[in-house]
């Protein structure tokens, strides 16, 4: 009965985690014989983790991240061009705060989406939102944003995101007519996001990409302010560490 009463109690008070698990948590109690204090603080700590964890799980699914993994089980003997001791660094998110964007070069398969997904798991853990995108969706996001609902509410998240992760810069060509929504995107967000931007182009090639020196070099001026570059090396970790059938 009094269980009861203190169930609708934690109801009102939008206490979910109490009103689940009030009858284990009365159970456990007279068992271990903990104080009403120790008591009443288990109570609010299980209620706050459970809340946590529930924003966690928001924040995850809006960041449409194409999996879920963070560097536990990074090979860092494979990828040697960036260390574990820089990584252990990126990990603490002063770059977020400080409004850096990280560019991940390199050749196909050596890890640049992998390390970027990782940093956006770490961001989220951290408590910012995060939004993964690929440069062939963003510019889709952008052309079709004003006629499409689907669209608009992913410019949205663009814009809200605290960390904006851009993949694949360069892999497609892009019309003059994309490139400029491009370039306003990113004077848009100027000095506003954090980023991580991966691409197989370099600087240099970003221009033929564009298709536009002008247009290039003024979008190159706003990311490489506050940028930081990390030119990976290596072999293709999909090529080196495929799976055979046979053993022959
Ligand atoms: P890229 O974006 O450079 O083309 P990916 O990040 O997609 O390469 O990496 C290809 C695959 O290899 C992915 O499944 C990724 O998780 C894996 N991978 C790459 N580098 C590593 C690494 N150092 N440790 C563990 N897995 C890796
Ligand atoms: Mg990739």
């Amino acid at each position: 009965m009094l269980n009861q009463e203190l169930k609708e109690l934690a109801i009102q008070l939008n206490l979910n985690n109490l009103r689940d698990n009030l009858d284990d948590y009365l159970l456990n109690a007279e068992q271990s014989n903990v104080s009403y204090c120790e008591f009443l603080k288990n109570v609010f700590k299980m209620e706050i983790e459970e809340r946590e964890a529930k924003k966690y799980k928001m924040r995850l699914k809006k960041a449409s991240l194409p999996y879920h993994k963070d560097f536990s089980d990074f090979d860092f003997n494979f990828q040697k061009s960036i260390s574990k001791k820089k990584i252990n660094i990126l990990c603490e998110m002063q770059w977020i705060d400080r409004l850096f964007k990280l560019i991940l070069l390199g050749p196909p398969g050596i890890g640049k989406t992998r390390i970027m997904v990782s940093l956006g798991v770490e961001a989220l853990k951290k408590g910012y939102d995060v939004f993964f995108v690929s440069m062939t969706d963003l510019i889709d996001i952008l052309k079709y944003r004003k006629d499409s609902y689907k669209y608009n509410l992913l410019y949205k998240r663009v814009l809200n995101a605290q960390v904006l992760l851009l993949d694949e810069i360069g892999y497609l060509p892009i019309s003059k007519e994309e490139a400029n929504l491009f370039f306003q995107l990113i004077s848009k967000l100027d000095e506003k996001v954090a980023m991580v931007i991966t691409s197989n182009k370099t600087f240099s090639e970003w221009t033929e990409f564009l298709g536009d020196p002008a247009l290039a070099t003024a979008v190159l001026d706003r990311l490489s302010f506050r940028c930081e570059i990390f030119n990976l090396t290596g072999n293709s970790y999909r090529l080196e560490k495929r799976e055979h059938l046979f053993n022959e």
